[in-house]
């Protein structure tokens, strides 16, 4: 069983490389943002607040977070090992992941840190498009992430859509926030001796020949 952690700024591939994870190594895909996105399509003073947040790119806060995450990780698939897309985003949620893993008897087994410059980050936001159906990604700006009927999903034919906070406002702020608060989790996990970097401007496929390597001899 082999559990990670993708750590990335905003747009650097983290959804696009968990579902090549997945396909390859059967891993479950626990995503905040996915269970965040779920929770505000119920009608409730919660379901706003998260949105809120959401909408301005700003860290929903801990103990919404936290919640979501231990239920999650209560669920039986969890024990084929796990993909931790989006989570921990601060040292307040790294330390409580730390209190979850040992009640659960569970170890992190790698963090993989995608490395993308800011410049790049921005690029992908603005044309980065979502299957709403299977979560595939899509990008109109760069060549090679297009879908091959404009607007549709190559997969489940969905209708495909730009996320609220795909904007460059949004964009800067999710930045701002992953430099001060996200960051500093690098350093957290390499004195912990499982910290992995992949330069993740190449291609997808480039990009998941190195987590490959990663996994395979962790
Ligand atoms: P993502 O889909 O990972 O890019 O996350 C989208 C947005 O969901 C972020 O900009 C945050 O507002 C919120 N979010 C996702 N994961 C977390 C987390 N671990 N802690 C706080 N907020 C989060």
């Amino acid at each position: 069983m082999k559990n990670i952690i993708l750590l990335a700024p905003p747009a650097a591939g983290k959804g696009t490389q968990s579902s090549m994870i997945i396909e390859k190594y059967g891993l479950t895909h626990i995503s905040t943002g996915d269970l965040l996105r779920e929770k505000i399509k119920e009608n409730s003073s919660l379901a706003n607040e998260i949105k809120e947040y959401m909408k301005k790119g700003n860290l929903v806060p801990n103990k919404i977070i936290l919640e979501l995450i231990s239920d999650r990780m209560e669920m039986s698939d969890c024990a084929n090992g796990c993909i931790l897309d989006g989570f921990p985003r601060n040292y307040d949620q790294a330390v409580s992941l730390d209190e979850l893993l040992l009640k659960h008897n569970m170890k992190i087994n790698a963090v993989i840190n995608l490395d993308v410059k800011e410049d790049i980050l921005r690029k992908r936001i603005v044309g980065r498009l979502l299957c709403p159906n299977c979560n595939a990604i899509y990008n109109d700006q760069i060549e090679n992430m297009n879908s091959k009927e404009k607007g549709v999903c190559d997969i489940c034919h969905s209708v495909l859509i730009k996320r609220d906070d795909d904007n460059i406002d949004t964009f800067n702020n999710r930045y701002n926030t992953y430099i001060k608060e996200t960051r500093p989790l690098i350093d957290y996990y390499e004195r912990k001796n499982i910290l992995y970097t992949v330069n993740s401007e190449n291609s997808a496929n480039n990009v998941f020949k190195s987590i490959e390597n990663i996994i395979d001899n962790i």
